[in-house]
């Protein structure tokens, strides 16, 4: 797997074009419009964003991590790099402290590289950059100041997939593999447990560019969807998959998963207080299946493929 990686990996040479693409990502920065709020805030001063972020990426964890999909984690595990705060504001979030609270630390931009290349100096098969949207530019000049330094391995960018369309255009040639959530169908469900009655839109605009960069995934590069089932809402869930396999085909991988349970400020929407019933994920597999969806993985206690 990683070898089979390494050779699909298409790392962004040091080249006038990639100069541009980051410099281009930060003039998206300064007012910010990197995501799809476009808050057009100057975060580099007192008042941030949406995202609650400033100027300096702020890192919760650097890490290898063993339990994403399996071509992710591979045999060594992914190195992963957990970015605080987030565009979102999921009232389930189960990583709230981190996404919610701004949980980390800020580091600069050589730091960051630093990190990817301490990551890869561990074995690492990729360097997995978890929430990294609102910390595009960022993250973006980092990877390019790492290739220089002698990173190798191939860039996931394991997003919400609340993504501003222009942004996700300008990663072409930095990311190899777009782990993208698809977590609505609806508008009125986006704006009431996200804030994000856009994010149907968006989604589907940036998974559309997602693919046309570095097409489906195929062992080494691509595209792979996440999908969290949420309890009450398999109606929304079967919506979802319908349009993945209407618009991507049926060899898209769809990482099914049934991982949710209550947090954060869930109690206030007492309809998802709860995690999945057993009947309930039964059903969700049966959904599924019924998709017509022919591969990823089906969150068990392990990932089961499909
Ligand atoms: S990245 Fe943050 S500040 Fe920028 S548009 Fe998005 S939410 Fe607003």
């Amino acid at each position: 797997m990683n070898s089979a990686i390494r050779q699909n990996s298409a790392p962004m040479p040091d080249t006038a074009a990639s100069i541009d693409r980051v410099r281009a990502l930060y003039s998206r920065l300064y007012p910010c419009r990197l995501c799809p709020r476009d808050c057009r805030t100057d975060r580099s001063g007192s008042k941030p964003g949406y995202c609650k972020s400033g100027i300096k990426p702020v890192v919760a964890s650097a890490a290898l991590h063993h339990g994403e999909e399996p071509p992710i984690s591979g045999t060594k595990g992914s190195g992963t790099i957990f970015f605080s705060n987030c565009n979102m504001s999921c009232v389930y979030c189960q990583n709230y402290p981190i996404s919610q609270l701004g949980v980390g630390n800020e580091v600069s931009i050589a730091g960051l590289a630093e990190m990817m290349l301490t990551l890869q100096g561990k074995g690492a098969e990729n360097i997995n950059l978890v929430t990294p949207t609102h910390f595009a530019a960022q993250a973006v000049h980092a990877v390019y100041l790492a290739r220089r330094k002698g990173l190798a391995i191939p860039i996931v960018w394991n997003s919400s997939g609340y993504e501003s369309l222009e942004t996700v255009k300008l990663l072409d040639g930095f990311v190899d593999i777009y782990l993208c959530d698809y977590r609505y169908a609806a508008p009125e469900t986006a704006k009431k447990y996200s804030n994000a009655a856009d994010y149907p839109f968006a989604v589907e605009d940036a998974l559309e560019e997602m693919v046309r960069q570095v097409g489906i995934f195929d062992g080494g590069r691509g595209v792979i969807i996440r999908h969290l089932c949420l309890p009450g809402h398999l109606a929304e869930t079967a919506e979802i998959l319908r349009r993945i396999k209407e618009k991507f085909g049926p060899a898209i991988p769809v990482s099914f998963m049934s991982q949710y349970f209550p947090a954060y400020r869930t109690p206030d929407y007492p309809e998802i207080n709860r995690g999945l019933t057993a009947e309930e994920w039964r059903e969700a597999k049966k959904i599924f299946h019924e998709a017509g969806l022919q591969a990823g993985w089906i969150q068990q206690d392990i990932y089961e493929s499909v």
